[in-house]
């Protein structure tokens, strides 16, 4: 049962989100790692949705099942809040993670790798933002549609293994078997953005598949004053935009990933901040309205 409200603050102006933003990361974090299977998960699948419900004009729900080998079938599941929009564009699809890591594998002491992480900012931020956007979204109607799409099974593999983006691939492998038509007009995903120390360069993958859009959000950036975004590519990322980039959707990455505690169990909410959160979720909400 989701026991807490969504979005309380109840704010319609742009800063009346800081505080929205960060009560969604508290709430999120309040319920643990949230691994597939755990009880922390599920409690954030019931949270989005009910979320959804207060603000989206549908929400959907795409299962499916991930097994390795002879492990038992894991249960997954994306979710994804619908912005019907006012006009009969294709949508815009912005994506985050919600699943946490299984295992703080980045840890140097082995014995702490066997802990899922509580993931504040790899998993929490992500998702913190995109909540805090269907409360926007609900207040201040999009024109083109907007997809929110919270995907699962994003950090479920080990070291080195294909089995990451769980979520994402699937989604993506549905959207191949449909008419194009029907596709995203871009993707944007969002993970790792609640850093204190918030820097966001330009991703490789994103810098040369949908370049167009990162020049929207970096001029998002420099109109508004976020000083957090830097205008030079600097790091590689595999996340969730490249099951996209791969069947040809325009797809780019939000990502700061110069985190000192991504995968150990120091990704706790200390490392983060509202202005970071914020910083993103005004240069996104900005840059919504020119696509
Ligand atoms: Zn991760």
């Amino acid at each position: 049962m989701v026991s807490i409200l969504p979005g309380t603050a109840g704010a319609q102006d742009l800063p009346g989100y800081k505080p929205i933003l960060w009560e969604y990361l508290e709430t999120i974090c309040a319920f643990g790692p949230r691994p597939p299977g755990s009880h922390g998960h599920r409690m954030l699948q019931a949270y989005i949705k009910a979320v959804g419900g207060k603000y989206a004009d549908e929400v959907r729900e795409q299962p499916f099942t991930f097994q390795k080998g002879n492990n038992p079938p894991v249960s997954m599941m994306n979710i994804e809040l619908v912005f019907h929009g006012a006009s009969r564009k294709r949508p815009i699809l912005l994506g985050t993670h919600y699943d946490t890591r299984p295992f703080a594998d980045s840890e140097t002491d082995p014995y702490s790798w066997k802990f899922p992480i509580l993931g504040a900012n790899d998993g929490g931020s992500g998702t913190a933002v995109l909540l805090a956007l269907a409360q926007y979204l609900h207040a201040h109607p999009p024109v083109r549609p907007v997809r929110l799409v919270f995907f699962d099974g994003e950090d479920y593999g080990v070291k080195f293994s294909s089995d990451y983006f769980l979520g994402s691939k699937h989604y993506a492998a549905q959207l191949n078997k449909k008419d194009r038509g029907e596709w995203p007009y871009c993707v944007l995903i969002i993970d790792m953005v609640g850093d204190k120390e918030l820097e966001i360069a330009r991703e490789t993958y994103s810098h040369e598949n949908a370049s167009w859009l990162l020049k929207m959000i970096v001029e998002s950036a420099q109109k508004l004053k976020v000083t957090q975004f830097l205008t030079q590519p600097k790091h590689t990322v595999q996340d969730d935009h490249l099951p996209f980039i791969e069947i040809g959707v325009p797809a780019a990455l939000l990502i700061d990933f110069d985190y000192p505690y991504w995968h150990t169990l120091q990704d706790t909410l200390d490392k983060c901040s509202p202005e970071s959160l914020f910083a993103v979720f005004s240069v996104v909400v900005d840059a919504m309205k020119k696509i």
